[in-house]
């Protein structure tokens, strides 16, 4: 369960984030997480707890306070916000972001004004300056991957929500992270659209990468996951198999938190 920081991809240490300049207590105190590559990962928590501020500290939206994050081998680290961030902090900020794919709640993850295709292929054609012929194909090979390549010539208006963030996740896919990040991918669904998009999670995981998934859909976080992890308050109070944590949480925050699902509602199957 607990992974040793030279067999993951991703490594977390002492993170603290604050958006008060340091002053009071911390959004995020004391973040220490190593995930090993193929690892699908459950964050969980009350609303407010700073699930969000942790996954926009791993792909350097947020710029960390203090401690240290490594994913794959770019080390970013900061001994506090006493120590503005120079140059070379914020090219390895930058470097880090591209290891991370990252999609978002709701419906505004593509490009309006371009067909849901002409979105997988900006970054790799406008980033990575990939000739023309070579995005479009990958990018194909992705909307088949997620089950999209009916809709490649369409625009985002005219997609379903399911289609809209499946489309988001291939989008990400393109730029062929290390590890993906999803905020609330199916908050904003109706339930019968939920399943399809955890699918290609399930889909992913099975081909062996590595996810981060911010969710309240706890049959999806117990099911599927290798490991849940319950923030609280900027902690990480525990961790452990979904299976476990349902049935037997050692803190009581835990089991506050859980009281109120029992890990087996969900609206949808998958
Ligand atoms: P969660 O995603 O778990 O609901 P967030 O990470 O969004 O929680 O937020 C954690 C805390 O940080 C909340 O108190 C929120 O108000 C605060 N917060 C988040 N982003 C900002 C910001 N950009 N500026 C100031 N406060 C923020
Ligand atoms: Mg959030």
């Amino acid at each position: 369960m607990v992974n040793q920081p030279e067999e993951s991809l991703i490594v977390v240490k002492n993170l603290c984030k604050s958006f008060e300049d340091g002053e009071g207590k911390g959004v995020l105190n004391n973040i220490s997480i190593n995930i090993k590559e193929g690892d699908l990962v459950s964050l969980i928590g009350p609303s407010g707890c700073g699930k969000s501020t942790l996954l926009r500290c791993l792909n350097c939206l947020e710029l960390l306070d203090s401690g240290y994050i490594r994913i794959g081998d770019v080390e970013l680290s900061r001994a506090g916000i006493g120590q503005k961030p120079d140059e070379k902090m914020l090219d390895t900020a930058h470097r880090m972001r591209a290891e991370v794919g990252m999609v978002f709640q709701g419906y505004n993850n593509l490009f309006p004004h371009k067909t849901v295709i002409q979105n997988i292929m900006l970054a790799p054609l406008v980033v990575k300056k990939m000739p023309e012929e070579r995005a479009r194909e990958i990018a194909m090979g992705l909307l088949a991957k997620v089950g999209l390549e009916s809709v490649a010539g369409k625009y985002p208006s005219t997609l379903s929500g399911g289609e809209s963030q499946r489309a988001a996740i291939a989008r990400a896919l393109a730029m062929n992270p290390k590890v993906m990040l999803y905020d609330e991918p199916t908050s904003a669904l109706d339930p019968e659209l939920v399943g399809e998009v955890l699918q290609v999670m399930k889909d992913l995981d099975s081909e062996g990468m590595t996810q981060i998934i911010v969710t309240h859909e706890m049959k999806f976080a117990r099911d599927a996951s290798d490991y849940i992890v319950f923030i609280d308050r900027g902690e990480i109070v525990e961790y452990d198999d979904g299976d476990i944590l349902f049935t037997n949480p050692r803190n009581s925050r835990t089991k506050e938190f859980l009281r109120h699902f029992t890990g087996t509602e969900t609206a949808v199957n998958y």
